[in-house]
Order: structure tokens, then C-alpha cells, then sequence
């Protein structure tokens, strides 16, 4: 092991919640209660002894606790916090922004976007949304009792979100001086609205939020009360930002990783099975609704877990109308205006 190595193992630092990656990025693994179990939260700690959050994580009092002892292990106090940043407006990444902004006083940086969509899911816009969910989940032929306990879920985010924070408008395509670094804001398209990248040019590192996940692959679902062809925007995303020279990504959830093309590739090639894998089971099966593909592709036991269930059930209904749009397959209401997809 040659002085340098040495050296840089003896810097690296880290416990069960909290990594040193490089000398002024920690990796915070914030604990979130569903299949994901953590949300990575970074600090970009500043030489003048201050520091900027990324994505604070879902309000709970395990993630509370969590941070409060990240401070303390850390010598760091909240009022050396000088900005907060959210990739996205997730609950799970946005949540705590309001109340770190409380112990704080820091900006809560997000775009115009990512805010409005906050308004429509937890704000005035709340009741309509709950109406377009109910909606499109009778429309793809979700059982009732099903459709309720996935309303039921999404009302319990409202607690985890409290208090919103008041937001400082940033957009894609501006620069932002964070952690003593100078990021350029690249915007996301297909897993959230109105979402941003941080990318530092010098040192080739990208703050992705969960637009390239390592291991498991982005959700990309179709909205209630949107008519966007997500599954299409996502991957061309995708295919955009792998111009992009990178050399270590900073993933929302799961571990910071090197081969950043190579994932891009390995998720660009895992949409492409899925959509083969579900028209051929159209082609074979005739005509179905999207909650018969979901549980066909990922088996009854989600009617048990509703927040899973409402990210299997979009993530499908994307799949189908992105087959659709490509002339695949046909889109038809039944009599009980139910969409039916067939093969063309
Ligand atoms: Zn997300």
C-alpha cells in the first residue's frame, strides 16, 4: 500500500450512519420505513467551518433521531448549516427540509417545479390529487379496497413533511457555490418533476438524487391527474446524461458507485426487457387491465403493501402506455370505462 493509500484510509471515517467519502462529503444514511430503508443525505462541510445539506430525508422521529446524532459524532451544529438542497420533491428526500430549515435558518434551495408538485401532493392541491389517484387506479382496474388503503397511505406522508419549508427558487442550467464546490444544476426528467442533478465538473462527481440508482432502478411511474409520457422522458434522459463524464455518483439511496455508464446501460437494458416481457404476456394472455400486468409481474403479495403497490402500479401503467404510444398496443375502454390493453 503505497503513503497515499495509507493516508487516505486512515482519513476515511465512518459508523453505522454516517460515511466520510471524500475529506468534505459525508454520506448520512437516514432510515426511511418502507423497502428502501435508508435515504443518503450528504453534507458538504466548507472550510470556513460551515457546511450544505442535500436532501435532508422523510420526516420521522427515527430520522430525527438519526441526525441528531450525526451532529453530535460529527462536532457540527445546525447553525453552521448554511443551505439546504432537494433533488426532488419525494417525501422521503424533501421531508425534513422544513424542519432542518427550522433548526437552521439555511435556504431550502429547490426548483419552481419540484415546489408546485409539494402544493398539489401535500398543499391546496391535495383534495384534486386524491380525486386523480382514485381515478386512474379505478381506470387501470385496482380493486377497491385496494384503491383505499393506497389513499390511506399517501395521507400518512402529510405528517412526514411538516412543516414545509419556505423554498429558494434554483433551475436546471444554474451554477450553485455549495460545499466549496461549484455544481452545475442539471435538470431530471421521468422519476420527478421539476428535479435537479448536482454535477461538479472539476472532480467529475454527480449528485444524482434517484435518477441512476446503483442495484435497483429508479421508479418511474405515471402520475394522477398527468398526462406525460414519463417511461419515454426517463430514457432519454437517461441516454442524455450519459455524456456526462463522471467519475464517483452520490445516489439517493444505496452506495455511492464508480461505473456510472455501465449502470446507465444496465437500466436502459432492464426497461427494454420489461416491455418485451409484458407485451409478450399481452400477446399470449389478449386483452388485460394494468392491475392484472402488475400482478403478473410482481405477484399478489402486494395487495398487502400499499405504498409498494401504488409504485408497481404505476411503474406498469407507464410501461403500458409507452408500449401504446409506439403503436404496440391498443388502449380501449371497456364499458365500464376500464382501459384494456391488447396487442395491435
Ligand atoms: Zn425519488
Amino acid at each position: 500500500m503505497s503513503n497515499n493509500k495509507r493516508e487516505d484510509k486512515q482519513k476515511r471515517q465512518s459508523s453505522p450512519i454516517w460515511s466520510k467519502l471524500l475529506p468534505s462529503i459525508i454520506q448520512v444514511r437516514v432510515p426511511v420505513p418502507f423497502s428502501l430503508k435508508w435515504i443518503n443525505s450528504y453534507i458538504l462541510l466548507e472550510q470556513q467551518g460551515t457546511f450544505t445539506v442535500i436532501d435532508p430525508g422523510l420526516r420521522t422521529p427515527e430520522a430525527e433521531a438519526v441526525w441528531a446524532n450525526v451532529m453530535s459524532e460529527l462536532k457540527l451544529e445546525w447553525s453552521s448549516c448554511t443551505a439546504i438542497v432537494v433533488t426532488h420533491q419525494h417525501p422521503d428526500h424533501y421531508g425534513l427540509s422544513g424542519y432542518v430549515q427550522q433548526l437552521s435558518g439555511a435556504p431550502v434551495y429547490m426548483t419552481r417545479d419540484a415546489k408546485a408538485y409539494t402544493e398539489k401532493l401535500w398543499g391546496a392541491g391535495s383534495e384534486q390529487f386524491e380525486r386523480d389517484m382514485k381515478q386512474l387506479l379505478h381506470t387501470h382496474g385496482t380493486p377497491d379496497d385496494i384503491t383505499e388503503a393506497i389513499l390511506l397511505n399517501l395521507r400518512e406522508f402529510q405528517a412526514r413533511v411538516e412543516p414545509q419549508p419556505d423554498v429558494t427558487y434554483v433551475e436546471a442550467g444554474e451554477a450553485l457555490l455549495a460545499g466549496d464546490r461549484h455544481w452545475q444544476l442539471i435538470h431530471t426528467e421521468g422519476h420527478a418533476y421539476g428535479g435537479i442533478m448536482l454535477y461538479d465538473a472539476n472532480e467529475k462527481l454527480l449528485l444524482c438524487g434517484d435518477q441512476v440508482l446503483p442495484r435497483i432502478t429508479p421508479h418511474v411511474g405515471v402520475v394522477a391527474g398527468e398526462d406525460r409520457p414519463v417511461l419515454q422522458q426517463f430514457l432519454n434522459h437517461l441516454q442524455q446524461i450519459a455524456e456526462l463524464e463522471v467519475s464517483l455518483v452520490l445516489p439517493g439511496h444505496r452506495e455511492p458507485f464508480t461505473r456510472y455508464r455501465e449502470r446507465i446501460e444496465s437500466i436502459l437494458q432492464h426497461h427494454e426487457r420489461r416491455l418485451a416481457e409484458l407485451y409478450s404476456y399481452i400477446a399470449e394472455n389478449g386483452a388485460v387491465d394494468a392491475f392484472v400486468c402488475c400482478e403478473w409481474m410482481f405477484g399478489s403479495h402486494l395487495r398487502d403493501q400499499p405504498h409498494n403497490m401504488r409504485f408497481a402500479l404505476t411503474e406498469v401503467i407507464a410501461h403500458l402506455q409507452y408500449l401504446q404510444q409506439q403503436g404496440k398496443l391498443l388502449e380501449q375502454p371497456d364499458a365500464a370505462g376500464k382501459l384494456i390493453y391488447s396487442v395491435r
